[in-house]
């Protein structure tokens, strides 16, 4: 079969009337973005090209991807090691489905993945994004006590905590700037205040009062640090003697280290800083490199057997089209090789040691509340009132993409969580523009 050259397609689009007029005009016409009121914000910035911690706009301009685009690209955007991967990957085996068949790079992540996981993890299920992995840590939980015949229909979760925006996800979600319009269509979750060092014993007695009224399959939480809640962390100690409780009473628990997880905490999990193995372990973003989407819910055996019975119907009947797609198993091969090389280890403890100095440095200042630092991740609570996705949070979005940073403050939270191979020049202009933009207001 004869297809055109890409290049002959090439030359012809970019004459084309519509080829010569800005992208980010030509987006209004079709595009709906996430996250977006369009009545206020209609205008994109269309970005050309990324590389290591820098991405291009199509003026030409740069930014300093201080988040990492949603703490995924650790190892830096378009990291040849990865992309050679993935092209080698997809030279070989584009993809194939995964029921009924597997394939080289799915069977050699979940060797790799097993090695670094907490030890009792043992088997990997695969999805294509962090709501999906959640919504089958969700399913596989309730079906856990249901092939048990046992019936159970509560989740117990965080306040404030973030899960993804899937009806089981947004369920276990505590953020209503999300979930508004559809609180009345959820499944059944109780809710309980992260434990701070000093709060342990009332969020136990809580959590207690919880599982005796109620019928519960599972604890969800995001370990030691709240995402999208604005980088707001908890006592690991706490959450211990959550996942003890749980133990006691025969409660699944279920770790969303979808942020957390692949070195932002310091650690490759967050779980390593507890002493109770979580039973299910939900992994995304970073998985990949942030090079594509794929997502994995990991699990102990004693979950996994219980799925095993004569019976067709006791097995786990979830997945999606593109569930463990080799180029994703590769990029996230690529990645778990680098995340532990001693190029990105000395980086990951270079921004450590120099976020703990920045925080050092700033804490006293009289516009700041409070300033927290772990492993890679830096936030800092302002004194000001600001709405999620408020007029003062804007503004300070907008002077620092006027920076050449792109850091997205959640209400009055400025926070980094940079790519490991940021350089040292760029994480010190991270730093001298948050402080810049403390005279703001
Ligand atoms: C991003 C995120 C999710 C949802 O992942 P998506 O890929 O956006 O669906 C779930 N949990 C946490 C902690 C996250 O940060």
């Amino acid at each position: 079969m004869k297809f055109p050259s890409l290049q002959d397609r090439e030359i012809e689009n970019s004459m084309s009337d519509t080829a010569l007029k800005k992208l980010s005009e030509r987006d209004k016409k079709h595009l709906w973005h996430p996250l977006t009121q369009h009545k206020i914000h209609p205008e994109m910035l269309a970005i050309t090209k990324a590389k290591g911690a820098l991405l291009y706009d199509e003026e030409g301009n740069e930014y300093i991807d201080g988040i990492a685009s949603w703490y995924t690209v650790m190892y830096g955007h378009c990291n040849p090691f990865i992309t050679q991967a993935m092209a080698r990957q997809m030279e070989t085996l584009d993809f194939v489905m995964f029921s009924g068949f597997t394939h080289r790079t799915a069977v050699e992540l979940s060797e790799r993945l097993i090695e670094i996981l907490p030890n009792n993890q043992e088997k990997i299920f695969f999805n294509d994004n962090g709501s999906t992995a959640i919504e089958a840590s969700i399913k596989m939980a309730l079906q856990y006590y249901h092939n048990k015949n046992d019936k159970r229909d509560t989740l117990i979760a965080f306040e404030n905590g973030f899960h993804g925006d899937t009806f089981g996800a947004m369920s276990a979600s505590g953020l209503s700037s999300y979930n508004g319009p559809f609180e009345d269509f959820l499944l059944k979750v109780e809710r309980i205040p992260v434990p701070q060092e000093d709060t342990i014993d009332i969020v136990l007695e809580k959590f207690e009062a919880i599982i005796k009224n109620n019928s519960c399959a599972a604890f969800i939480f995001e370990p030691l640090v709240q995402g999208a809640a604005g980088m707001k962390f908890h006592s690991g100690k706490g959450l211990d003697a959550l996942i003890q409780k749980c133990r006691e009473k025969g409660i699944l628990t279920i770790a969303d280290e979808i942020m957390t997880g692949f070195g932002k905490t310091g650690k490759n999990f967050a779980s390593e800083y507890l002493n109770h193995e979580p039973d299910i372990i939900c992994l995304s973003k970073a998985l990949t490199a942030g090079m594509f989407p794929l997502s994995i819910t990991s699990c102990s055996l004693e979950v996994y057997n219980a799925f095993l019975s004569d019976e067709v119907s006791k097995g786990f009947f979830h997945a999606h089209t593109f569930s463990a797609h080799p180029l994703g198993c590769a990029a996230a091969l690529a990645g778990i090789e680098l995340l532990n090389s001693i190029e990105i280890l000395e980086r990951r403890r270079y921004i450590e040691k120099a976020h703990q100095q920045f925080v050092s440095k700033i804490e006293g200042h009289h516009k700041i509340e409070t300033a927290r630092t772990m492993g890679v991740i830096l936030a800092i609570d302002l004194k000001i009132k600001s709405e999620r996705y408020g007029s003062q949070r804007d503004r300070l979005y907008s002077y620092f993409m006027e920076q050449g940073v792109n850091l997205r403050p959640l209400g009055n939270t400025i926070y980094t969580l940079p790519p490991y191979v940021i350089t040292n020049e760029q994480l010190q202009k991270i730093y001298d523009s948050i402080e810049a933009a403390l005279e703001l207001f």
